[in-house]
């Protein structure tokens, strides 16, 4: 028997049952679909919040943790797969400027380079911007992954140290005597006697069974792909909640939008219409590029984005690591981290009280 059960196979489970394993637990996972094709393949892979200033401490904290190691990360992942999820400096230009007295601040109060940049200035860091505004903020340390190769690099080399079940659905979970005993799938019953919950925007859904349950639901986000060429975007760029994410290999992400419709994922021809009216409008020189994809993902929503991190109460064994919204991939690792080393029963890496499942999480 394996000393944790994980379930869920997005960038959440997969990083803590990386954890795990790296500590030397024998670790088991499993997935409802296929690992890493759900909000965590939909992504867009920037490290950093958006408007990171709007977030409380406690997102603060685990973003700062992953963009310190988010480099190393990539490179070990490499290395240890055949994927490379393409970390890329790319740095973060936002293009917004009514909060800018708040970003300087919070810029100051954690040790982030933040610059007020005017017309000329943005022109050069970005020239396939049609109309420059006077000034922008230039975060130039934020960095982006491709993230379904992330996903991909982490599913082969957990895939080495953990056990992996795909396609198999966790339908309930089993407690004796207040402990937790393991799970029911249709295939049968797994023991466990230490379950972590990273289910993404279903986690409420397989908790409320026992009683309390964290409040996250699904948002729906769409985005397109433009067949771009490389140098025709140069710089992830943020203005009024649409952003472009510049790949590698020229292609570029626009995106998205927030809509409260429970789990349906299916994608509409108004909102490629707007995405791409939208795009090609900030920047021209994408009118010349296809439109190659569209698609929609289910972040798990959650209250101000702060993430569930911790031991669920009242059942001895049980676990949560979810509710991570909009910045899943950027806290990542360090909500792997510190689940880790909650269940490890090791000194956390950030103090862990604002991730409990009780924890206020209004603004
Ligand atoms: C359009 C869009 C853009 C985004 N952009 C960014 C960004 O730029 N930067 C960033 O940091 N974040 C971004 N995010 C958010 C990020 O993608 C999510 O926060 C993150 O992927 C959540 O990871 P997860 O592992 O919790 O969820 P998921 O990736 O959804 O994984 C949950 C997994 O659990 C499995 N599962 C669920 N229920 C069960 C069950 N009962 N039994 C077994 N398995 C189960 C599912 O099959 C799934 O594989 C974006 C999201 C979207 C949709």
């Amino acid at each position: 028997m394996s000393d944790f059960l994980v379930i869920g196979g997005g960038i959440i489970g997969l990083l803590t049952a990386r954890e795990l394993t790296a500590a030397g637990a024998r670790v088991a996972l499993i997935d409802k679909s296929e690992t890493g094709t759900e909000s965590s393949w939909a992504g867009g892979g920037i490290i950093s919040p958006l408007y990171p200033w709007r977030y409380h401490d406690a997102v603060t904290r685990l973003a700062s943790w992953s963009q310190q190691h988010y480099p190393e990360l990539c490179e070990e992942l490499a290395e240890l797969s055949d994927v490379d999820p393409e970390y890329t400096g790319s740095g973060l230009l936002i293009l917004d400027n009514e909060e800018q007295a708040a970003a300087v601040l919070w810029a100051e109060a954690n040790d982030k380079r933040l610059e007020v940049v005017g017309g000329e200035r943005i022109r050069r860091l970005e020239p396939g911007l049609g109309d420059v505004p006077d000034q922008a903020l230039w975060l130039p340390d934020v960095g982006q992954v491709r993230n379904p190769r992330m996903v991909r690099a982490l599913r082969q080399t957990v895939g080495r140290l953990a056990r992996i079940t795909e396609r198999s659905e966790v339908l309930e979970l089993l407690v004796n005597d207040g402990r937790v005993a393991g799970v029911r799938t249709p295939e049968g019953r797994l023991e466990a006697d230490r379950v972590i919950v990273c289910a993404g925007a279903w986690t409420a859904q397989l908790l409320e069974q026992l009683g309390s349950r964290p409040e996250i639901e699904p948002v729906r986000g769409q985005m397109i792909l433009f067949y771009a060429q490389p140098g025709d975007l140069q710089r992830i760029v943020l203005h009024q909640d649409r952003y472009a994410i510049p790949r590698r290999d020229g292609r570029v992400l626009f995106g998205s939008t927030l809509e409260h419709g429970g789990f349906d994922k299916s994608t509409s021809a108004e909102v490629r219409e707007a995405l791409h009216e939208r795009a090609v409008d900030m920047f021209p020189v994408l009118r010349k590029a296809a439109v190659e994809k569209h698609w929609a993902g289910l972040r798990p929503g959650s209250p101000s984005g702060i993430p569930y991190i911790g031991a669920y109460p009242g059942i001895e064994g049980l676990y949560f690591n979810a509710g991570h919204f909009r910045n899943g991939v950027v806290l990542g690792p360090a909500s792997a981290r510190l689940m880790a080393d909650i269940a490890l029963g090791r000194d956390p890496i950030v103090p862990p009280r604002a991730y409990a499942m009780d924890a206020d999480r209004r603004a």
